[in-house]
This record gives structure tokens, C-alpha cells and sequence, in this order.
């Protein structure tokens, strides 16, 4: 479903965490945003944001309300792009510790993988984004140990992924929502208008 305008509606999970800037990005990468509460407001989305916060505290509310049953169901069909703590609720697996996750991505995911003294940084590297170096935020970041064939990884850190993509579904350790370039939410957007398969 389509909104009037004709701009994907890109729902942003609201329930902890940067979720406004997602909405501001996507604003700016031509998409029409919209702020998810409740289970119920998942009808009608042509894609959805799980944005970084907490991936712990996001489970607990998620789970309260049978909304993780229906968040599993919405982004088995539908374009997902997970930051963050959002990229450890796509994951297949989790760890450090192991938790519950949607596991729609096909990888493995340790969470507050940096140390202390590193975990938060600014990187600006190459990635296979056209369009010149990256700006890549990391706040308490997680780290991809294993990716399976079907995921494309666009960008690295260290040599670990850290932006990649499965088809419709998406997924950076880093936040793209807190940088000015929009090259990134332009690629989840621009999914919407061509779905390939996750395999
Ligand atoms: N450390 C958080 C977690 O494990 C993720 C951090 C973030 O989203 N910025 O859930």
C-alpha cells in the first residue's frame, strides 16, 4: 500500500532509542515515515526501521504485547533495515549474551563487541556505496562475527561486516541515521521499488 503522495510508508520501530532521526533520514531519502507503537500499526507499511537503543529493553516490550510475534511475521514478508540494536533483533543468532531474536538475517551477531575504551567511534571508510567515503557512527556497537551466503556485505570495519544486505532485509552495526548522508537510507528506500529475493 502506497500513500497518497506515492512515497513508501517506512514505519520506525518507536518504542526506545533514535528513532526521530530514522524519521528525519527518511524524510530526506523520499520516503514517507511513520512512528510504530503498537502492533496494529504495522498494517498497511511497505517497510520498516528497528532502530539502535537497547536491544534488550526493546525485546521485553516486544514480547509484552504479542508484538513480536507480529513484528516476525511483518518482516518475513516485508523490506526490513535494522541498525544496531536493531541489526541483533534480525539476527539468527546472538551473542554475549545469547538472546532471542527474530532471526531473519543470516548471521551471527555479539553484541557490545568492542571493548570499553573503543566502543564508540566515527570511521570514514570505503564502502561499496557509490558516491565516495563513508561516515559510520558506532555506539556500543555490536560486531557480525559470520555472515551466510546469501548476505552481501557492503561495508567493514577491521575486516568485520558491518553493513550488509539479504535481499529486502538490511542490517548496519553502525548508525547511519546520525551521519548527514543519506546514501544509506536511499538503498533501504530503493528497495521498496525493486524487492529481491533473500533466498
Ligand atoms: N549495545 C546495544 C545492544 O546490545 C546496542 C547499541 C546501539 O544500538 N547503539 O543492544
Amino acid at each position: 500500500m502506497k500513500s497518497t503522495g506515492g512515497l513508501p510508508r517506512i514505519g520506525v520501530l518507536a518504542i526506545q532509542g533514535n528513532f526521530a532521526s530514522h524519521a528525519e533520514a527518511l524524510t530526506e531519502a523520499g520516503a514517507d515515515p511513520i512512528e510504530v507503537r503498537k502492533p496494529g500499526e504495522l498494517a498497511g507499511l511497505d517497510g520498516l526501521i528497528l532502530p539502535g537503543g537497547e536491544s534488550t529493553t526493546m525485546l521485553r516490550f516486544l514480547e509484552k504485547l504479542r508484538f513480536f510475534d507480529l513484528l516476525e511475521e511483518f518482516c518475513a514478508e516485508k523490506p526490513v533495515f535494522g541498525t544496531c540494536a536493531g541489526a541483533i533483533l534480525l539476527a539468527r543468532e546472538v551473542r554475549n549474551p545469547a538472546q532471542r531474536s527474530l532471526g531473519l538475517l543470516d548471521a551471527v551477531v555479539e553484541r557490545n563487541a568492542y571493548g570499553r575504551q573503543i566502543d564508540s567511534a566515527i570511521l570514514t571508510a570505503e564502502t561499496s556505496l557509490p558516491g565516495g567515503p563513508l561516515e559510520m557512527v558506532f555506539i556500543r556497537a555490536p560486531r557480525i562475527l559470520e555472515t551466510g551466503p546469501a548476505v552481501e556485505v557492503l561495508a567493514r570495519r577491521d575486516g568485520y561486516a558491518v553493513l550488509v544486505r539479504q535481499g529486502t532485509l538490511m542490517a548496519a552495526t553502525f548508525h547511519p541515521e546520525l551521519s548527514a548522508d543519506r546514501r544509506v537510507h536511499r538503498l533501504f528506500v530503493g528497495t521498496m521499488a525493486s524487492p529481491a529475493p533473500r533466498k
